[in-house]
């Protein structure tokens, strides 16, 4: 990579309104006293960073927690500080909880420059919303999503969980005729993971949510349902329409670079991998360099593979022998035995997983590279 390419940038909310049943990530609920003084040290970091790298940006993510949390003044402030880097095609992506329409103006994060939204919608049926902890309704996010609409936004993504409490096949379909009649152009649908420690983890709730083999078959229906309406499926749990893939999560698995700024969040710049520990004290208190832990540095063939794998455009073979000339090189051989059971195709020295290769997709992926 060229020192000038542009980079990611990636910043970490992690204020939520209230903590969803399932949620392990780093955010906690509230914290407006915090808001101000969070702020302020995205934007010194912005600055540090700025200056550290010199590289301009071409996507912009804010994630979380609940970043729209922030309110559009603190949005926009920060997004003055990062506007000098950004490059005048940049992504920038803010997600939310629906179900905030009242709260937030639109048109004034539309006018900073902020050109789309991913809104963690999760399922558009209120039961099994309220199982998650949800704070949302099926139609408070109906509400907050044609006002965004109204202001601009017309790159909107929504998440969409399988496996949850009390879903079914016929409520997966609503959902996803759902997402499409509010006009999503791109969808992320993941597997409910029950993490350890979680009040869904310890409630009877967990025993409503999907077994294994119920869960391969909301993927696959998903999968399809998607496809039939003109969702591209372009990574293991990301669908795209009219070519809207989402450009920051495609450089973490093209292995591209990206700084991250805030409590939890990891950057890949130069070579070296790191991250901000899960604290906020020390994110707000301590020097920027002080606090970065180091991670190991990735990058040789087997990470490349496999990131590539995820893709639905696959891995190409002649690429990673080109890049990495001591990869093994059975790996097409490898894969072929795989084709029959329809997990995977061979396009030249490419191979690309199926949806049902996807669900497969970790023991795939040993089976074919070692
Ligand atoms: S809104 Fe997202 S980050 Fe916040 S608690 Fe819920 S799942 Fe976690």
């Amino acid at each position: 990579m060229n020192k000038k390419d542009p980079v990611g940038l990636y910043i970490h909310v992690p204020f939520c309104r209230q903590k969803c049943r399932y949620c392990d990530f780093y955010s906690f609920p509230k914290g407006e006293e915090y808001f101000e003084i969070y702020k302020n040290r995205v934007i010194e970091a912005i600055d540090f960073y700025g200056k550290k790298y010199a590289r301009s940006y071409n996507s912009l993510y804010f994630g979380g927690g609940t970043p729209l949390l922030l309110g559009e003044k603190h949005l926009c402030d920060i997004m003055e500080a990062a506007k000098p880097y950004l490059t005048p095609d940049a992504e920038v992506t803010a997600e939310g909880n629906p179900g905030i329409a009242e709260n937030i103006d639109f048109s004034a994060l539309r006018s900073s420059g902020i050109n789309r939204l991913s809104f963690g919608l999760q399922s558009a049926n209120d039961k099994e919303l309220s199982s998650l902890g949800r704070i949302h309704t099926k139609k408070e996010a109906e509400e907050t999503i044609k006002a965004a609409k109204k202001a601009g936004f017309d790159n909107i993504s929504l998440d969409l969980m399988l496996g949850i409490p009390y879903q079914t096949k016929e409520s997966i379909l609503e959902s996803i005729d759902f997402c499409d009649s509010v006009g999503a152009t791109h969808i992320s649908s993941y597997m409910l993971k029950i993490e350890e420690g979680t009040p869904l983890s310890k409630s009877e709730l967990r025993f409503l949510c999907a077994d294994e083999e119920e869960a391969a078959d909301f993927y696959l229906l998903a999968c399809e349902e998607l496809s039939k309406r003109g969702f591209e499926q372009y990574e293991i749990s990301n669908f795209a329409k009219d070519g809207k893939r989402s450009f920051h999560n495609l450089r973490y698995w093209l292995d591209g670079e990206y700084i991250g700024i805030g409590p939890s969040a990891h950057s890949f710049m130069e070579g070296r991998r790191y991250y901000f520990e899960r604290s906020i004290k020390d994110f707000i208190e301590k020097p920027f360099d002080e606090i970065e832990k180091e991670e190991s540095s990735g990058g040789g063939w087997e990470e490349y593979a496999m990131l590539r794998l995820r893709l639905s455009d696959g891995l190409d073979t002649a690429e990673l022998y080109e890049k990495f000339p001591d990869a093994p090189k059975n790996i097409l051989e490898n894969a072929k035995p795989f084709i029959k059971p329809g997990l995977l195709n061979i396009t030249g020295t490419k191979i690309s997983f199926t949806p049902k290769g996807f669900l497969l997709s970790n023991a795939l992926t040993a089976e074919i590279l070692y």
